[in-house]
């Protein structure tokens, strides 16, 4: 288990050098090195030692990312500091990543939690508390979880991870359920607030009249599909807002502004059958874009010892209250659990 045993000083307002096009980096960065839990093992040379799997190529971005973690909280003012041997080793562990291209930050911080994850993962016991009665779908979603995490568990799971459940049901009520592991809730721009675009969500979809039912004898049409957490308990929850449509040809970017609260209650999406203390969570963060689809420039808000910072490559600033909601260029919400 992570301990709160680390207290954040009031340090940790350190600037990233740009490396080429690496604002997106930089942004995810800055989130994460904000992270209390996070950075409490992160900073630690003996939990490090203890759990890194040298054997695995991940484990020198663990290497680097757990030094840019000592030296960022070193610094008791503001100081500038290139990011480039962590940047060098994840460029080395995929091409896609070389400081002079242009990428997406949500992909990349999907790739750099499984990364971190990877690097550290250990084998556990895993058991699910739950008040209910077990039923047959809550022995379902721990068995899948057990399968995923059980062999290859890290701190990570416990600060990023939750499970989705998805259930398709056909007109003859065949019912098809899958669970799978997300650190990211990927939701579209349906309205004009986070919540109705969550609302929309978590409905019910009528799925293409090509889909047919996985039941041998039935194969009907009109299915629907569902999506509900079957289980969150993380700390940190990421939800992006997909302002980025792929069409053949073009990329087109959502500008809409869609406002978010502060305080964020997910108890209405989680399934009703696990106890409901955990689901509060309140804004700690933003990763946000602002540009168009071709080009573009990441930055990123940060909620720290109670004030807000923006987070701009080098550059590191106060921010007023009234300068965190509302702003058309948010793109990633972090969500810190109370
Ligand atoms: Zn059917």
């Amino acid at each position: 288990m992570i301990s709160s045993s680390w207290k954040k000083p009031n340090t940790g307002k350190c600037g990233l050098l740009n490396m080429g096009n690496t604002c997106y980096m930089n942004s995810v960065f800055q989130i994460l090195l904000h992270h209390d839990l996070l950075i409490n093992y992160f900073i630690s040379d003996e939990k490090i030692n203890k759990q890194i799997n040298q054997d695995k190529k991940e484990s020198n971005v663990v290497t680097e990312f757990h030094r840019l973690v000592k030296g960022y909280w070193s610094f008791d003012k503001y100081q500038q500091i290139k990011p480039l041997s962590l940047i060098t080793v994840i460029w080395h562990m995929n091409q896609m990543y070389h400081p002079f291209k242009q990428n997406d930050a949500q992909e990349f911080l999907t790739f750099f939690l499984d990364t971190l994850h990877t690097g550290i993962e250990h084998s556990v016991i895993i058991k699910l508390n739950t008040k209910s009665k077990k039923s047959d779908i809550i022995n379902q979603a721990v068995e899948q979880w057990r399968l995923f995490f059980e062999e290859k568990y890290s701190e990570m799971v416990q600060l990023y991870f939750f499970q989705m459940k998805t259930i398709i049901i056909c007109p003859n009520n065949h019912q098809s359920i899958t669970f799978n592991p997300s650190s990211i809730l990927s939701i579209d721009i349906v309205g004009n607030t986070l919540v109705k675009c969550l609302d929309h969500h978590f409905t019910k979809e009528e799925l293409p009249l090509d889909y047919k039912c996985n039941n041998k004898t039935c194969q009907s049409s009109k299915c629907t599909k569902q999506e509900i957490i079957q289980y969150l308990a993380n700390e940190y929850l990421f939800i992006q807002l997909k302002r980025f449509k792929y069409h053949t040809t073009e990329t087109v970017k959502i500008c809409d502004n869609i406002s978010y609260p502060k305080i964020l209650d997910l108890n209405k999406y989680v399934d009703s059958s696990v106890d409901k203390n955990y689901r509060i969570y309140e804004l700690n963060g933003l990763i946000l874009h602002n540009g168009n689809a071709e080009r573009g420039h990441y930055y990123a808000y940060q909620c720290h010892n109670d004030e807000w910072l923006k987070f701009d490559d080098e550059s590191v600033i106060k921010l007023s209250s009234d300068q965190i909601f509302d702003n058309q260029d948010v793109y990633l919400l972090v969500y810190k659990r109370c």
